[in-house]
């Protein structure tokens, strides 16, 4: 499998340089040349394997350049680290499925991504007598689960900017409870746009980029996404284990990553109805799929911060589908984005949107009142994301289908939200009670570029 680029300036290159190069070096996103297809009867007899043995058929097929033996031991120690035996394990209540991804050590499904491409940087930079320093701007959830993928490892330090008591209590906790002399948490006295200006600085300064080399971690590498294939046709394959009933997801959205892995699973012929895209009151995606309206409004801050996004990164993957694979077109498009602030397509093409998903926004008061109805009816507790993408499904999916919904946060990382719906305290996991007595470690600095470059130069492996 070769990978390439949506703004087709690159030769295709193998799985191992995809990982490595992130963001295409033409501006764009990287994307196999195709996807391969899965038959019914393969996907039959998928049925009886545990989620790591189901992770490698899956992963296996995007990846010609580590052995099989190799990329086996990877995708199980990623999926080690996680504290429940089917690491996706999927639970029926109030008439749908909550596909629960929260088991990793963050508690958010971050970490079915990063703890593989954690695992994935050591291995090639092993192969290769490389290093990799990384450098990130986080709200609170990517920020986590890089540190926590990456902590320990060799030929890798990572330095992760996040704004000084901006993130909730447990997000800060599980960053800077991280000790290893290989992780370098920075709380900047500014707000996230702040963090992430300079980290954008830092990476402009292309000698300084290539003197350190530098790498990110943020949502558009494509091995992330191919980690997140996996538990959907996991999900799918517990299902009809029970019932013929047609199959649909509801994926709580924000960058567009974790919905266009549903996209590719459908792509590679998983039987996938709807896919649900559901958003907070920053909607763009819900306005494009709707009304054929993608243009740029503020971001607003919600009570489901992590879906608190205008421009969805990921997007551009799909965009590319959409336009016939046509880079031209994706260059175009991304052009009269930067220019009129918005993206304009055919009717043609509104109709293959429609096709390939639904969408609904749902405001802050419902994702409140979701929250307390569902734990009113079921006593389970849903965070306040996920919560977003349970009241699509009940409004939007056939109660007689089968409903599944991702569950992307594990509601004790939102505590604060969850009992301000509820109005009662709820309890917390010991992976979170046990955070409050670590020793941590955090440099606090000024929103000031050269105080950051300075930090890094020095604390650089
Ligand atoms: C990142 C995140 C999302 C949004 O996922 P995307 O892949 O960016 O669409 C939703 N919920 C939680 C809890 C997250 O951390």
């Amino acid at each position: 499998m070769r990978y390439i680029s949506t703004r087709g300036g690159i030769s295709p290159i193998n799985f191992k340089d995809a990982v490595m190069m992130g963001l295409a070096s033409d501006g764009g996103l990287l994307l196999p040349q195709f996807y391969p297809s899965i038959s019914r009867e393969q996907l039959e007899s998928w049925r009886t394997l545990n989620y790591s043995e189901l992770a490698f058929e899956v992963i296996s097929r995007y990846v010609e350049d580590i052995s099989p033996r190799d990329l086996k031991a990877l995708i199980n120690r990623s999926y080690a680290t996680f504290t429940h035996a089917e690491v996706t394990p999927l639970v029926k209540k109030n008439g749908v499925y909550i596909l629960e991804l929260f088991h990793g050590v963050t508690l958010a499904f971050k970490d079915v991504a990063l703890q593989f491409l954690g695992n994935l940087f050591e291995h090639i930079l092993a192969e290769r007598h490389q290093s990799l320093n990384i450098i990130g701007a986080t709200s609170g959830d990517t920020g986590s689960a890089a540190i926590h993928g990456v902590r320990g490892k060799k030929g890798i330090s990572i330095f992760i900017l996040h704004p000084l008591g901006k993130t909730s209590a447990v997000q800060a906790l599980q960053m800077t409870s991280v000790t290893d002399a290989n992780v370098h948490n920075i709380a900047v006295r500014g707000t996230f746009d702040d963090c992430q200006d300079m980290v954008k600085e830092l990476f402009g300064d292309l000698d300084f980029k290539e003197k350190y080399s530098l790498g990110a971690v943020n949502s558009i590498n494509w091995a992330r996404v191919l980690a997140q294939v996996v538990y959907y046709f996991y999900a799918w394959l517990r299902v009809t284990d029970e019932t013929d009933a047609p199959v649909h997801f509801s994926v709580p959205t924000g960058n567009f990553g974790d919905i266009f892995a549903g996209y590719v699973a459908k792509r590679m012929g998983l039987p996938i109805d709807t896919l649900l895209l559901a958003t907070n009151e920053n909607n763009i995606l819900t306005r494009f799929i709707n009304a054929a309206d993608y243009s740029l409004g503020k971001v607003v801050s919600t009570v489901s911060p992590s879906m608190d996004i205008q421009i969805a990164s990921n997007f551009e993957r799909y965009l590319f589908h959409l336009f016939a694979e046509n880079p031209e077109r994706v260059r175009e498009a991304f052009a009269e984005l930067k220019e009129h602030g918005r993206i304009s397509c055919s009717a043609n093409e509104m109709a293959h949107v429609r096709n390939d998903f639904c969408s609904v926004s749902v405001n802050q008061a419902d994702t409140l009142q979701t929250i307390r109805e569902f734990h009113a009816e079921t006593a389970y507790l849903l965070d306040p994301h996920t919560a977003v993408g349970v009241k699509a499904a009940l409004d939007l999916l056939p109660p007689d289908s089968s409903r599944i919904c991702l569950a992307t946060a594990h509601p004790a990382k939102f505590s604060e939200t969850v009992e301000q719906s509820l109005g009662f305290a709820v309890p917390a996991p010991a992976s979170v009670t046990e955070l409050y007595g670590k020793p941590t470690r955090c440099e606090i600095l000024d929103a000031d570029i050269e105080k950051i470059r300075e930090f890094f130069v020095t604390h650089v492996g």
